[in-house]
């Protein structure tokens, strides 16, 4: 068994959309990133590279490769899932949260597992939740969000 530690965050800009969990949230703001910017995926993406060991989510995807320029992260996190795969591993369960004073999230999370079904991660496996931060700090100031995960592996059944 592997186990890994993800974590992410994004700053609010207007003029984008909000994509958390490989889902389009309707909101005022939208997280600046090179790809979509969807920290529930890249936390989630990060969790599994650390159980593999094989470094983070900047060795994978580096910000400088125009492919990844706007990019799903549901297709980033479906080639890290493929990865575990092709090194002998499935996600055995993954429990993540998202830390962020505004929106409301709870009501979308079940849309976010359906969601990331396409990358490869079945609803029944995956846990997310959803809280603020008691208006402290960045994310009480609704200067950004926050995700953290935790994955783990277990050797693929032949
Ligand atoms: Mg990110």
């Amino acid at each position: 068994m592997r186990i890994g530690i993800g974590y992410d965050s994004h700053r609010f800009v207007e003029g984008r959309k909000l994509i958390l969990g490989g889902i389009e949230i309707p909101f005022d703001k939208g997280l600046l990133g090179h790809s979509d910017g969807d920290a529930l995926c890249h936390a989630i993406t990060d969790a599994v590279i650390g159980a593999l060991g094989k470094g983070d989510i900047g060795k994978h995807f580096p910000d400088s490769d125009k492919r990844w320029k706007d990019a799903s992260s549901i297709v980033m996190l479906k080639q890290i899932i493929d990865l575990a795969s092709a090194e002998g591993y499935a996600v055995a369960w993954i429990d993540s949260v998202i830390i962020t004073e505004r929106p409301k999230l709870t009501v979308y999370v079940d849309r976010m597992k359906q969601a990331l079904l396409h990358a490869g991660i079945p609803s029944g496996i995956i846990n997310i939740k959803a809280k603020t931060n008691e208006k402290m700090g960045f994310i009480g100031r609704e200067e950004g969000l926050a995700a953290q995960a935790v994955c783990l592996l277990v050797p693929a059944k032949l």
